[in-house]
């Protein structure tokens, strides 16, 4: 029996490590999933600066269109000046001129406006597209980092599955069943340590002398308040 409860101690350790490689492996598509939305939205913010850029470009080529119509408008009323027959006719054509004149001033004065923003803009997205290039390395060593460990507890989980079977092998059949029924039932544990007369498994007193008997390792002892398995592992705080 002895023999028999010391692998029963080591299946329920290779079980609890199960369980624990397989919290890890839950958790992992949720991770991937953070880094893609985190890449994302550095992104967009910088093709939303970018789009903002080409607006303005935009913005600028029309005024700019416009300008040089105003000018050609210009040239146009300066070659009519030598048709005129009065001095009316003259006068009005110079103010029309000068009219055009400062319009076209105004113009050029927001043509700057919007070249110095477009200059402003395209020095802030470089800044960004540096700190951008940044955070996504990093969310790129992040991923290959979760990759690898994706990849190493899934050989730990094959590995440990292994050892499981081999393991199952050589424990009689009815008490592989017992703890497997115990397990199901008891958040994953089947056999527990028992440390100062306590069941380490719901932390409740086990008489005296059923103690003494787990201390003996060589009999089926159950827990009288949880039922599962008891194990004397010398005393150490584990499970
Ligand atoms: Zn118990």
């Amino acid at each position: 029996m002895r023999e028999q409860l010391e692998l029963l101690w080591e299946l329920q350790k290779i079980d609890l490590g199960l369980k624990r490689i397989k919290e890890e492996k839950d958790r992992y598509p949720k991770e991937m999933k953070k880094l893609d939305e985190k890449q994302k939205v550095e992104s967009e913010r910088i093709q939303k600066e970018k789009e903002k850029i080409e607006s303005l470009e935009k913005t600028r080529r029309q005024k700019e269109g416009q300008l040089s119509l105003e000018q050609e408008r210009i040239k146009r009323v300066e070659g009519r000046m030598f048709e005129v027959k009065t001095n009316k006719e003259y006068q009005a054509l110079l103010s029309e001129i000068d009219a055009v004149k400062e319009a076209n001033s105004r113009m050029e004065e927001e043509i700057l406006q919007v070249m110095d923003e477009i200059d402003d803009l395209k020095k802030d997205l470089a800044k960004r597209e540096k700190d951008v290039g940044v955070t996504l390395e990093k969310i790129e060593a992040e991923r290959k980092e979760l990759q690898e460990k994706m990849v190493h507890d899934e050989k730990a989980w094959n590995e440990q599955v292994e050892r499981k079977e081999v393991l199952s092998k050589q424990i009689e059949s009815k008490l592989v069943k017992l703890y497997n029924t115990l397990k199901e039932k008891r958040d994953g544990v089947g056999v527990v340590s028992v440390k100062s007369e306590i069941c380490q498994g719901c932390f409740v007193n086990v008489p005296p002398q059923m103690f003494i008997e787990v201390q003996k390792n060589n009999a089926l002892v159950r827990c009288p308040h949880c039922n599962r398995i008891l194990y004397w592992d010398g005393g150490r705080n584990t499970r």
